[in-house]
């Protein structure tokens, strides 16, 4: 038996940064991780060459080089137009694969929030400089500049995919084409991270250039000498006293099957917007308002794929960089609504060289002139990918399936997920605009989805937040606007399930700095006295 003035569990990116802001506040922390430790360039991240990743993700042995590929399977029952959950059970849960994009949301995108981007703006600037977040400061006005470390630059059919952006917006049109913005180093860090050396393994990254729980907030909170980290155990029970207005602790079950206890004065719940709902909901708490596990959504999308012609000669180069998109199409919508869909979109693009995103499949015939045209197509092409935030709705929710249950006998989560005709007007919006781009850039349009439907459709099942959203009003929301529950003063909610509103900008940041802001607070009322 543990006993801790406050218990974390997961340690993704929610839950590592409270439980390194909550240790080095002076709070006997405990961190509470489902998954084993994994070692970075040995468990996952091995450097395999392009061909290798290739082959290995058509066999399914992606494991070798991104830690994703150990991912949970048979997880959850999925309801309507294929949702999927990503959960990788491992310490630093999905930071080990992301992608480290990194945008601030801007001021209109708090529109719908209790808080606003005034509120967040430290918490941003502190996040980024935590993690070493490089980029070019745009001076967007929805998609704030940051504290950045040193911008890499852009690929050669990026560069073409901006000369077309700059054509249509010179007759009117209303878009930004700026370089992406990741939480990987460039320049030396306070964290003794490795720079970044451009393999574009980034689902892996072998020397921990990238951010991740694992490699900079859980060992520089156990440095605090305050944090005590549990790894392969996995809560299955949230303790209450008999009124469930207060938790006492969580029953957690080791790899061995022995279950254990930890007592805490207050207990942070960062499993992920899907796997915290499914605990609420299991264990029956803060839901007076109805709220939990609703209001879900993503991001979901699709794929154009240009080719410059110009490019075609273009030596064959290293391509890799740090990832695959360096470059983004944003700033949609952002002032005046599109009359057909609600929200926005983003598009992350990439070009060239990076063999991952080989065109090789339009490629027709074999020997010297596949190998001619791959080589052509290769150095020209460039993709577009599409990142559209889904209409929120009642029929997108997160609930239990009592008739399936995991090895602890708690029922799965069930997703319900239905494309609407907003989502798919959007999508839509975005096919013809990618296309436009590219031809305006002097390029030709090699593959695209054409007439969207519902079945062309792709969620991100790594993107969703919402299910248990902050707000003033206690009757349609779970948690207040700091993420502690209306119902039960002592639980928190570190992890995206927090967000009200979403937009198109990547979650992660976002969900860091709002943890962090969370975690002081809940340090504060500690301070307080208010937690006992
Ligand atoms: C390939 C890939 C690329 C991505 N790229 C980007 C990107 O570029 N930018 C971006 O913003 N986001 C990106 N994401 C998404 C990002 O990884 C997630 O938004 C983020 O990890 C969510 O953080 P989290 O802490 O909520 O959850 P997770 O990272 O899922 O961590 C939750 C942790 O809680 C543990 N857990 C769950 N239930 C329990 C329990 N009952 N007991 C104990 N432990 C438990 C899990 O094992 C896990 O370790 C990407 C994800 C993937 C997979
Ligand atoms: S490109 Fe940089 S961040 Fe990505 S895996 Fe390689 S070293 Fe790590």
């Amino acid at each position: 038996m543990y006993t801790f003035d406050v218990c974390v569990v997961g340690s993704g990116p929610g839950g590592g940064i409270a439980a390194y802001a909550l240790a080095k506040a002076g709070l006997k922390t405990g961190l509470l991780e489902a998954g084993p430790p994994l070692r970075a360039g040995i468990d996952y991240g091995k450097h395999a060459m392009p061909w290798e990743v290739h082959e290995q993700l058509l066999n399914g042995q992606w494991a070798r080089n991104s830690a994703f590929g150990l991912r949970e399977q048979n997880h959850f029952t999925g309801v309507g137009d294929r949702p999927d959950h990503g959960w990788l059970k491992a310490v630093g849960g999905r930071s080990l694969c992301w992608a480290g994009h990194s945008l601030r949301f801007g001021p209109k995108d708090y529109q719908e929030w209790p808080i606003s981007y005034d509120e967040m703006a430290p918490y941003y600037s502190k996040a980024e400089r935590f993690m070493g977040v490089y980029g070019h400061k745009d001076g967007l006005s929805n998609m704030p500049d940051g504290e950045f470390l040193k911008p890499i630059g852009m690929r050669c059919g990026e560069h073409l995919l901006k000369r077309g952006v700059e054509r249509m917006k010179a007759q009117g049109a209303k878009m930004e084409f700026v370089q992406q913005r990741k939480a990987m180093l460039t320049e030396d860090h306070a964290s003794g991270r490795a720079r970044c050396h451009f393999c574009g393994q980034c689902s892996g990254c072998c020397v921990d250039a990238k951010y991740t729980s694992a490699n900079t907030p859980i060992p520089m909170g156990l440095r605090t000498g305050n944090l005590t980290l549990l790894s392969d155990a996995m809560m299955t029970r949230i303790l209450t006293d008999s009124s469930k207005r207060r938790i006492s602790g969580v029953e957690f079950t080791k790899a061995n099957g022995e279950v254990d206890r930890v007592n805490c004065r207050a207990l942070v719940l960062a499993c992920n917007s899907i796997e915290t709902p499914r605990q609420l909901l299991i264990n029956g708490l803060a839901n007076s308002s109805g709220q939990v596990g609703r209001n879900l959504t993503s991001h979901f999308g699709l794929n154009v794929q240009g080719y410059f012609p110009e490019l075609r000669d273009r030596k064959a180069l290293d391509d890799e960089c740090a990832g695959a998109y360096q470059s983004l199409l944003t700033g949609l919508y952002w002032d005046k609504p599109s009359p057909k869909f609600q929200g926005t979109y983003q598009v992350q693009c990439t070009a060239g060289w990076a063999l991952m995103d080989l065109p090789v499949r339009g490629i027709k015939g074999y020997g010297k002139s596949f190998k001619r045209e791959l080589r052509e197509k290769c150095a020209g092409n460039a993709r577009m990918n599409m990142q559209g935030t889904l209409l929120i709705s009642s029929k997108k929710f997160v609930d239990l399936d009592q008739s399936r249950k995991d090895k602890y006998g708690l029922p799965l989560s069930r997703i319900h997920l239905f494309y609407e005709d907003s989502d798919i007007a959007m999508a839509q919006d975005m096919v013809e605009r990618c296309e436009d781009i590219i031809r305006a850039g002097r390029g030709e349009v090699i593959a695209s989805p054409g007439k969207v439907t519902a079945d062309k459709l792709m969620i991100d099942y790594n993107h969703w937040v919402g299910t248990v959203r902050m707000g003033n009003d206690p009757k349609t929301s779970v948690l207040d606007r700091f993420g502690r529950s209306h119902d039960i003063p002592n639980l928190f909610v570190g992890d995206a399930s927090v967000f009200p509103a979403y937009p198109e900008k990547n979650p992660t940041l976002s969900n860091i700095a709002l943890s962090w802001r969370m975690s002081e607070h809940l340090a504060e009322l500690a301070k307080k006295g208010e937690l006992s």
